[in-house]
């Protein structure tokens, strides 16, 4: 019997000026629609910073025919707002969400109080029933505020008794990092496809110092290798197509349900990765 097609999804920020919001729209989104993905995510800025532009960025794709889930936090927001926002999710005919706890924007102090993912969860199923598929957030290599790896695998699965549907990973290098979380997710109990996060290598430099914060490892073999390609941002390019291919080649051979691309807002590497698998629409 034919392997099915993975789920291929691809995520976005929702560009900070209008000139961005037109490029995104006009040029990336036909580009990478074309591959035909399950659909596209747009995140929510931490402290609901971003609660407009998320909204405005959804809602043009709806109207676009586009299946695209925004990402949603409590933030520093009380349940009315967020229900508000809930409800006009689902008057523009949203039927995907990704729910988070989200982290506090910086400068807030933590003065702010977090609310759990599962908690989100909860709220959206009470107040929509089975309206919305629910993704949440899981990580292979531990989130970094985590009691232990088995208390942050016991919520993740709390977020899924909660209601949601299924998970998508933060992005990680280490293919085995993913399977044996897998693995004790399922001796866990849990029995919901988890979704390979996956990262394009665009700008190392960012790149390294966003994994530093969020706990994703880049292994020292790749650090190393771009170190050396010094100021070659055309070798950087290459190699870091060539790695996250056959990251994700290895991924889908060994049974990875599917992958969600954190495109950065471009069409590439993310379309050459996805050629380079053999994913096309129709294969
Ligand atoms: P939770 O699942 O609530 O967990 C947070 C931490 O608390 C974990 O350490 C967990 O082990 C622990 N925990 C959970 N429940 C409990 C409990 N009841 N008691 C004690 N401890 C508990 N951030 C954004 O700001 N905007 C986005 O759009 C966004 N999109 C993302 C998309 C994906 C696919 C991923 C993987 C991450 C995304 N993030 C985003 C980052 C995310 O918000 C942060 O990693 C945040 O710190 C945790 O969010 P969460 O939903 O995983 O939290």
């Amino acid at each position: 019997m034919p392997r099915q097609r993975p789920r291929i999804s691809f995520e976005y920020f929702p560009p900070r000026t209008e000139e961005g919001k037109a490029k995104l729209l006009q040029d990336t989104t036909p580009a990478l629609n074309a591959l035909e993905p399950a659909f596209f995510s747009v995140t929510y800025g931490a402290g609901g910073t971003t609660r407009d532009s998320t909204l405005g960025v959804v809602s043009a794709m709806r109207e676009a025919g586009i299946d695209v889930a925004p990402h949603l936090s409590f933030g520093g927001d009380n349940e009315s707002t967020v229900g508000a926002l809930v409800d006009s999710y689902i008057e523009r005919g949203i039927k995907r969400m990704v729910a988070l706890r989200g982290d506090t924007p910086s400068g807030m102090g933590g003065s702010s109080q977090l609310v759990y993912a599962s908690e989100l969860v909860a709220f959206i199923r009470a107040r929509t029933g089975d309206h919305f598929q629910i993704e949440v957030a899981a990580y292979p290599e531990i989130h970094p505020q985590a009691r232990s790896y088995d208390s942050d695998i016991h919520y993740l699965k709390a977020k899924l008794d909660a209601g949601a549907n299924s998970a998508i990973t933060q992005y990680f290098f280490n293919v085995e990092s993913y399977f044996y979380f897998l693995d004790q997710c399922s001796a866990a109990g849990i029995t919901k496809p988890i979704h390979a996060g996956i990262m394009p290598i665009i700008n190392f430099a960012n790149l390294a110092r966003f994994s530093r914060n969020c706990g994703a490892e880049i292994p020292r073999w790749i650090c190393q290798r771009v170190e050396g390609y010094g100021d070659d941002q055309d070798s950087i390019r290459k190699f870091g197509v060539e790695v996250v291919t056959q990251l994700c080649q290895t991924l889908l051979d060994s049974g990875a349900p599917g992958i969600h691309f954190y495109t950065m807002n471009q069409v590439e590497p993310t379309r050459e990765i996805y050629l380079n698998l053999g994913l096309q629409p129709g294969t």
